[in-house]
């Protein structure tokens, strides 16, 4: 009875995530996607403690396992609150490490476990310990260089030290799961050594553009490894939770390559670091570009017949997602039509604007996906950049040498008028030029945002 009472509670969880991941992907659903998923994990996670047995035996050491709990919880809702949007992708990196570390140290366990172990099952615990090192040590590396802890760094030859780490740690799984030496334990204790190795120089030499490709590439490894999990403690919701997240992070991942219209292999492998380096040192003079006042600004935007606002990275920072909606709002009343143009790698994670908006209760219709904006750019008359750069950044069309060459970008110069606000003439996250500013429609509006945007409010009402 309780044992199928374990296995209804196990399927009601796999049940809930399959729901929870479906719901993820709309804004309006998204939170409650969320809270259904989070729902059905911590029934499986009680019924585990409390019905789950193994070998005639009960989980027992209570102590530990609600003392661990309680500072899970306690850390990962003080995170969680605390956390900044923009430094989100962060926490997830260093969330999506701690999964790593999860499924390193149930191998770990599990490995020294006395009982004889058939081959597949060492194969799993193998595995489950490289992957999951690589996804911890890659994580760390991938939080540290977000937040700037750590920097870019290309090691000669780093390609080939790789190649042959990983050729080392694939000869170390097959030793260990074949049993060859079964009387040097060290070997398995090597995997471990390798793999966190791995991890650092893999994740080292990638710039820090292509940083949340790589996060999402290693939550799906992680994935991978708590799916292994699943196998060893023959645990369904486990596995299909570990299913669904390996292959959720490996569609993202591919996602993500493709708005950026680069292959996985350039960018783990391209080092746009480098690239980038060589890029903004070569800067070349651009000549003059114009300003515009706000006055001006607000008389071109209430006279126009279709705005459309561009948010980047830069509305984020400056939290000006209230204001934003504010102005749409005041422009609407005045018969303009506003839309907004969403690059799918706006921000610094993917679906960053959409949230941001949807937190100030922007409604999801008036937000164009990158195709449906582009269409719409040539009867539109005034494009609002907001703190965006790299993603309305012409060299990604015309720039052969340019390290974001090929990325699609939100072409805003087939509209009328082009209103860039940023506060200086710095360049954007891959840290080049763009010559968008310097172009004959555009001009700037240099100042922090939520101020600007503010001050255009109260001068359009005035108007
Ligand atoms: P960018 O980083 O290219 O540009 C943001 C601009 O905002 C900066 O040029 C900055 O200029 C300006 N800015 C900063 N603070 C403020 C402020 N308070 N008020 C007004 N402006 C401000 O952003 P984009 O969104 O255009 O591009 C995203 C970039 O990030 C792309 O390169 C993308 O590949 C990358 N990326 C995307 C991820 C994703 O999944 N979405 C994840 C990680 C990276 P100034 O300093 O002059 O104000």
């Amino acid at each position: 009875m309780e044992s199928a009472i374990l296995q209804l509670s196990y399927l009601i969880g796999s049940v809930t995530f399959i729901m929870g991941l479906k719901m993820l992907s709309h804004p309006d659903t998204a939170r409650k996607g969320n809270l259904i998923a989070a729902a059905g994990m911590i029934i499986a996670i009680f019924a585990t403690i409390f019905l789950y047995e193994h070998g005639g035996q009960r989980l027992h050491n209570y102590v530990w396992i609600f003392a661990a709990l309680a500072i899970g919880t306690v850390v990962g809702t003080m995170a969680a609150k605390k956390v900044q949007m923009t430094a989100m992708p962060e926490m997830v990196s260093l969330f999506n490490g701690m999964g790593g570390a999860c499924a390193m140290l149930i191998s770990l366990v599990e490995y020294n476990k006395p009982e004889v172990k058939e081959t597949g099952t060492m194969l799993v615990i193998a595995l489950g310990m490289l992957i999951g090192t690589v996804s911890f040590a890659g994580s760390v590396i991938a939080w540290g260089k977000l937040n700037g802890r750590i920097k870019d760094k290309t090691i000669p030859g780093g390609q080939a030290i790789n190649f042959i780490i990983f050729a080392g740690l694939i000869t170390l799984v097959v030793l260990v799961v074949g049993g060859f030496f079964p009387a040097m334990p060290g070997l398995f204790y090597g995997i471990l050594a390798l793999a966190a190795l791995y991890g650092i120089l893999f994740v080292m030499p990638i710039g820090g553009a292509d940083m949340p490709v790589v996060i999402s590439l290693l939550n799906s490894f992680t994935g991978v490894a708590a799916a292994f999990g699943g196998f060893l403690y023959n645990n369904p919701v486990m596995l299909t939770g570990g299913i669904l997240v390996g292959s959720a992070g490996t569609i993202l991942t591919i996602l993500m390559c493709k708005a950026m219209n680069r292959s996985l292999k350039n960018v783990l492998i391209g080092s746009f670091g480098a690239q980038k380096a060589s890029a903004s040192g070569e800067a070349k003079e651009q000549g003059n570009y114009k300003e515009i006042s706000l006055n001006d600004t607000a008389v071109l935007m209430a006279y126009a017949q279709k705005v459309m606002i561009i948010p980047g990275y830069g509305l984020a920072v400056a939290q000006a997602q209230h204001a934003c909606h504010e102005l749409e709002k005041v422009l609407e009343e005045k018969g303009v039509e506003v839309s907004y143009g969403i690059h799918p790698v706006a921000g610094r994670m993917p679906g960053h604007m959409n949230v941001l908006l949807a937190e100030a209760d922007v409604p999801y219709e008036k937000l164009l996906e990158m195709e449906d904006a582009n269409e719409q750019m040539s009867t539109t008359n005034v494009v609002l950049i907001l703190g965006a750069n790299d993603v309305v950044n012409p060299a990604a069309k015309e720039d052969p040498s340019s390290p974001i060459f090929g990325m699609p970008i939100l072409e805003v110069e087939k509209a009328e008028h082009v209103i860039v606000n940023k506060r200086s003439m710095k360049p954007g996250y891959a840290g080049i030029e763009n010559e968008l500013f310097f172009r004959p429609k555009t001009s700037m509006l240099f100042g922090d945002a939520k101020k600007v945007l503010q001050s255009l409010v109260s001068e359009l009402k005035q108007l």
